[in-house]
Parts: C-alpha cells; sequence; structure tokens
C-alpha cells in the first residue's frame, strides 16, 4: 500500500506541477472527432487531490468542467458488478488489450467477448448488461446517482450535445455493437446500448468533482462505501492493467498506480487507502491519454512517493 508522506507539503507540490503544465510548449492533441471537444483550449490544465475526511486540494482550472468520456467506464463497471456480480465475468475479460480503445482485432479473433471492460467493445458489454432490467432512462439515472452520490455534489450532470455529436461520429462503436451482437453478447438493439453508452461517455465534471467521486475507491476509514473492499481492490487492478488502453504498461511504469484516462484529457487515478487525484488537460499523447495530465501524475508519484511499487527517487 501507498503511504501518505508528504501530507503538509501537498499544496506546494501541486502549486509547482501546475506552474510547469503552464509553462510547457508541447500539450498533446486535442481530440477533434466531435466539434465540442475539438474547440476545448488545449491551454487548461488541472489537478485535484481528495483524502478520505480531509478539504480537497486543487491547482490550475479545476472549476472547470470537461468531459470525462472513458473515465465514466469505470463508475458503470462499478454498477455492473453491483447489479450482475461475477456473472459480468462471463461476457467479458480481464486482460489488457494491447491495442487502441476501439479496436475491432481482438474481438474478431475471440469470438466476441472483449478483453476488458475498459475498452470500448468491453465498456459496451457492461452497459448493456445493466441494461438488464432498467430503460436506457433508468440506467443513466442510477449511473448519475451512483456518481453524485460518490463525489457528494448533485450538480454533476450530462452533456446533451455531446451524447448527440457522440451518436452521429459513433460508426466505429456501432460496428463493434453489431459485432457483439452477432457474437450474441449484447443483450438490446445497439441503438439503445449505445445511447446509454454515448450519454455515459458526456458525462461532465470539473477536476474537483472527479477527484470526490474516486474516494469509493481509495477505501479506508472516512472513505464513502459504496462498494465493498473486495470490490474496491478489483476495480483498481483493472485500473492498473487496462486504465489506459495501449498505453496502460506505460502508466504503471512511469506512475505506479491505477488510473483510468478519457479521451476528453481527464485521469482519474487512485492512491490505496491515501487519496483520489484528477487531472485535466486537454492534449493527448499517441495513445489518447492526457499528455500533461500524465505527466502531471509521473511528477505527483514522484515527488509524493506515492506508488504500489515502492517510492521513486524523483523525476
Ligand atoms: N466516447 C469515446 C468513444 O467511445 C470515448 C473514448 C475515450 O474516452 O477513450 O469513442
Amino acid at each position: 500500500m501507498a503511504v501518505d508522506t508528504a501530507p503538509d507539503l501537498l499544496p506546494a507540490i501541486l502549486q509547482e506541477i501546475a506552474a510547469e503544465a503552464r509553462a510547457s510548449r508541447d500539450r498533446g492533441k486535442v481530440a477533434d472527432y466531435i466539434p465540442e471537444l475539438a474547440a476545448i483550449d488545449p491551454d487548461q490544465f488541472a489537478i485535484a487531490i481528495a483524502r478520505p475526511g480531509q478539504p480537497t486540494l486543487t491547482a490550475g482550472d479545476a472549476a472547470v468542467p470537461f468531459s470525462i468520456q472513458s473515465v465514466s467506464k469505470l463508475f458503470m463497471l462499478a454498477l455492473a458488478l453491483g447489479r450482475l456480480g461475477d456473472r459480468l465475468w462471463n461476457r467479458v475479460g480481464r486482460e489488457p488489450s494491447g491495442h487502441s480503445f476501439d479496436s475491432m482485432l481482438l474481438l474478431e479473433l475471440e469470438k466476441g467477448r472483449p478483453r476488458n471492460p475498459f475498452i470500448n467493445a468491453g465498456a459496451i458489454v457492461t452497459t448493456d448488461a445493466v441494461l438488464e432490467g432498467a430503460t436506457p432512462r433508468e440506467a443513466l439515472g442510477a449511473l448519475l446517482r451512483f456518481i453524485r452520490a460518490a463525489a457528494g455534489d448533485e450538480a454533476i450532470h450530462i452533456n446533451d450535445r455531446v451524447a448527440a455529436s457522440e451518436t452521429t461520429t459513433g460508426h466505429r462503436n456501432f460496428a463493434l455493437a453489431h459485432y457483439l451482437r452477432s457474437h450474441g453478447n449484447l443483450s438490446n438493439p445497439p441503438e439503445m446500448t449505445l445511447g446509454t453508452y454515448f450519454h455515459q461517455c458526456a458525462v461532465e465534471m470539473t477536476c474537483t468533482q472527479l477527484a470526490n467521486a474516486g474516494l469509493f475507491l481509495v477505501g479506508g476509514a472516512g472513505a464513502p462505501r459504496l462498494v465493498s473492499q473486495a470490490r474496491i481492490r478489483r476495480i483498481n487492478a483493472l485500473m492498473m492493467t487496462c486504465g489506459h488502453y495501449d498505453g496502460s504498461g506505460d502508466y504503471a511504469f512511469r506512475v505506479g498506480l491505477p488510473g483510468k484516462s478519457g479521451v476528453g484529457g481527464g485521469i482519474l487515478t487512485i492512491v490505496p487507502g491515501v487519496a483520489s487525484v484528477a487531472v485535466w488537460s486537454p492534449g493527448l499523447n499517441h495513445y489518447g491519454n492526457s499528455h500533461l495530465g500524465t505527466q502531471a501524475m509521473e511528477r505527483l508519484a514522484a515527488r509524493t512517493g506515492w506508488s504500489v511499487f515502492g517510492p521513486d527517487g524523483g523525476v
């Protein structure tokens, strides 16, 4: 387990990391597959650290809402495991894919059983599973209730314009959903499951809200108890091995903590037993993960000693 080595130094470390991000020339490339994301100012950067029972610390643009995109996959996974338990694993695996977030390749080879719940195909199956016995409105209502309870914030909402744009451009996701259906691994019509999936991706949160929402995965005294300790351990394991698509190994190597990224430039990282950290910067690296966000997490891990693999000597 990571230890809270430097609580008094955290505010200064955050300011330092935000200043370094602000000065950075290489900011990555903003996602441009929908106009709502393409129009985001790449110069923004935010970081927030939430710890059970303590005030959330922030630096940079931590009050600016952004599209959480694939970070939503971990909240939907928590919901699906709560409803189906281990039955979910009959439909989706727990192995890293080593392929991009929307790859079709393995799905064909592995007969419609996605590698993990954090690539698009696996997330579509997870959402489809939550739709067992629920309408899309009920499933999305349950997701929002979960996220709001986790963050302790009723203001969190879905951006309908982003969801509509996702629907217009989501040809690859439609291909994945139809392919899953052809293998009997999609119970609902593709339009229905994807309509729900696109809305979950369109949840908007600030960095502060996202860090607070991650507290349920920190565990320990004072953290909100929305899932069991055993489930916290397993969701964190999946975040570590699969949370950054084909860049998951690189994130584990550089940061050493479980994290889940989204194409909107957000990353939620868990320091087990200690903290939930959200970073946001819209420019992406070649894996589709936030470029400055990853760099900031690498620096934070080095300066605090936070890592599940032991402390770093410094970057
Ligand atoms: N809405 C995006 C998609 O499904 C999410 C991808 C991501 O955040 O990585 O294509």
